[in-house]
């Protein structure tokens, strides 16, 4: 029998099945809501479903997705303990970043899945991930390190599909993957991160 936690995260997987919140359902094949363990201690968030999720409506299984499996495998970190989704559950067109109304419409389902799942850790990959939870501070000065938002850690790094596009950037990515199970272990303490912009969106997210 599935647990209530299961129960909520389906009825969320059938919202987003049916949402017409913004523009891009209507360019989508398969909605992406995400997949994973309710019970995960570690949620990764990326920006959006690219053309094979978009296909198959699952994150993170195209090329993007067998180097996040890689870095997983490698930091001995299995798929039960993660839940993976995205910013926007549905396809941006030719793969661009989600718009801010398209961001701001998806976010009350990220919210509900932060909040049934719990994680203790939230993995922003790139920009528009990290732009939710830390507002307005660039990616650059923030990857590799957690920071401390409400009871959880924002750990930010580079989206998997720019380490795709530049070895320099794979190079940081898995660097800043092996500091993961150390902040999970506690051997990385998060920093404290005074934020400036406190919308009442981001406060629900903690
Ligand atoms: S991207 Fe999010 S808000 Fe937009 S239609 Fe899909 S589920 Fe709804």
């Amino acid at each position: 029998m599935p647990s209530k936690k299961e129960e909520l995260l389906a009825q969320i997987d059938r919202a987003v099945k049916t949402c017409h919140g913004c523009r891009l359902w209507r360019t989508a094949t398969h909605a992406v809501p995400g997949e994973g363990s309710f019970k995960a201690p570690i949620m990764f968030v990326g920006e959006g479903p690219g053309y094979h999720e978009d296909k198959l409506g699952r994150p993170f299984v195209g090329r993007a997705g067998s180097l996040l499996d890689r870095l997983l495998l490698r930091n001995e970190i299995s798929r039960e303990e993660v839940f993976i989704t995205n910013v926007v559950k549905h396809r941006p067109p030719d793969n661009r970043a989600p718009m801010k109304d398209e961001a701001r419409a998806c976010l009350p389902f990220l919210i509900q899945q932060i909040k049934v799942i719990n994680p203790k850790i939230i993995v922003t990959l790139g920009r528009s991930a990290l732009e939710v939870f830390l507002k307005d501070k660039p990616i650059g000065e923030m990857h590799g390190q957690g920071f401390k938002l409400g009871n959880r850690v924002i750990f930010p790094l580079y989206h998997p599909a720019a380490a795709l596009r530049s070895p320099a950037v794979l190079q940081i990515l898995e660097r800043d993957f092996r500091n993961l199970p150390k902040i999970m272990r506690g051997e990385i303490l998060p920093k404290e991160i005074e934020i400036k912009s406190k919308d009442i969106n981001q406060m629900k997210l903690i």
